[in-house]
Order: structure tokens, then C-alpha cells, then sequence
């Protein structure tokens, strides 16, 4: 469980849906992270919209959450998956159209390799629409020419 003396750590959490009502799933998934507990809400993006990349599917609703969290890496991994599930998430094969995808793209500074969490999230880089919210609510975590690598890939910010 939590470590009450565990520091806080800034995260950083990646929304994604492309099957059903992706926008209302992403909106009340944004929430859920942040009642999680040991945690409080810092920061969220637009929405986004985006063509499938390397996927199948109808578009993307994309978004970006901050939060404080005293939840170690891996609970708040746990946590995310449990989020997933109860949205319906099922993984019939790999980039399928999810109902909810949560990925931890930034854990404070931490550098972890372990076979079933990578932070910073690997391909974080490749990914407008990874980048760009991020950007929205945290710019300093993303350069300048980061954001030229990626921006030959649509993405519209929803209003
Ligand atoms: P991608 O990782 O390229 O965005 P995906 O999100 O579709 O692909 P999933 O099927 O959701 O991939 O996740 C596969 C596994 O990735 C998870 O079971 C989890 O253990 C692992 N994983 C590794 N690093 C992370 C991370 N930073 N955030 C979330 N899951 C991660
Ligand atoms: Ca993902
Ligand atoms: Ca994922």
C-alpha cells in the first residue's frame, strides 16, 4: 500500500479512447486519476482529436493529466489498469481500438525499466498527440524541437 511518508511526486498521465463515447470516457477518466488516493489533481489539457497512428479505428480523443501522488510507479500503474478495466478496456491485439487507454508518461525524474513499466513512457517522443497536451499544461517538459519531430501528425484541439 501508500507509504504516508513517501514524498509527493509529480506525474504525468496520457489519456486515450477511440471507441465509444471517447470524449465523456476520457473527461470522467481525468477525474478518476485525480481522486485517486494519496493523490491530488494539478493540471489537465484540452482535449484533443487525432487520427489513429499505427492503429485501426475511428479517431482519438486524446488528453494529458497532472497529478501529485504519493502512490509509488507501480501502484499508480495498478491503479490505471483497474481505471481501464472498468471502462471496458480489452487488448484483443496489439494498438485495437480501446474504449480507455492510461499510460504514466512521467514520474517525477524517475528512470524505470522493469519488464512491466517504462518511464518515461518509450514512445512518448514519436507522438503528437502525447506531446502537444503535454506541452499545454507542462511546457517546459517538451522542447521546441521535440514538438517540430512530430508535427507533421494532425491533431486538433477540441473546444
Ligand atoms: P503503447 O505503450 O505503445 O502506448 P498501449 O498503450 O496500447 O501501447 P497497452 O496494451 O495499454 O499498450 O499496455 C501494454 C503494457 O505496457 C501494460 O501492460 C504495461 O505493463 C506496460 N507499460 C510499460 N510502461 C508503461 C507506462 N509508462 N504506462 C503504462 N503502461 C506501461
Ligand atoms: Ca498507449
Ligand atoms: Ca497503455
Amino acid at each position: 500500500m501508500a507509504n504516508p511518508e513517501r514524498p509527493e511526486v509529480l506525474a504525468y498521465v496520457a489519456l486515450g479512447a477511440n471507441l465509444g463515447a471517447a470524449q465523456a470516457t476520457v473527461l470522467a477518466a481525468m477525474q478518476s486519476v485525480a481522486a485517486l488516493p494519496q493523490t491530488r489533481f494539478i493540471a489537465s489539457s484540452s482535449l484533443y482529436r487525432t487520427a489513429p497512428l499505427d492503429a485501426a479505428g475511428p479517431d482519438f480523443i486524446n488528453a494529458v493529466v497532472a497529478v501529485s501522488t504519493r502512490l509509488s510507479a507501480p501502484e499508480l500503474l495498478l491503479h490505471l489498469q483497474r481505471l481501464e478495466i472498468g471502462a471496458g478496456r480489452e487488448r484483443p491485439y496489439r494498438n485495437a481500438p480501446r474504449t480507455l487507454d492510461l499510460d504514466i508518461l512521467l514520474y517525477g525524474d524517475a528512470s524505470i525499466t522493469s519488464p512491466t513499466l517504462q518511464v518515461p513512457h518509450p514512445r512518448m517522443w514519436q507522438r503528437a498527440f502525447v506531446l502537444v497536451p503535454l506541452a499545454e499544461i507542462a511546457p517546459a517538459k517538451v522542447s521546441s524541437p521535440q514538438l517540430q519531430a512530430v508535427a507533421s501528425q494532425e491533431i486538433e484541439r477540441l473546444v
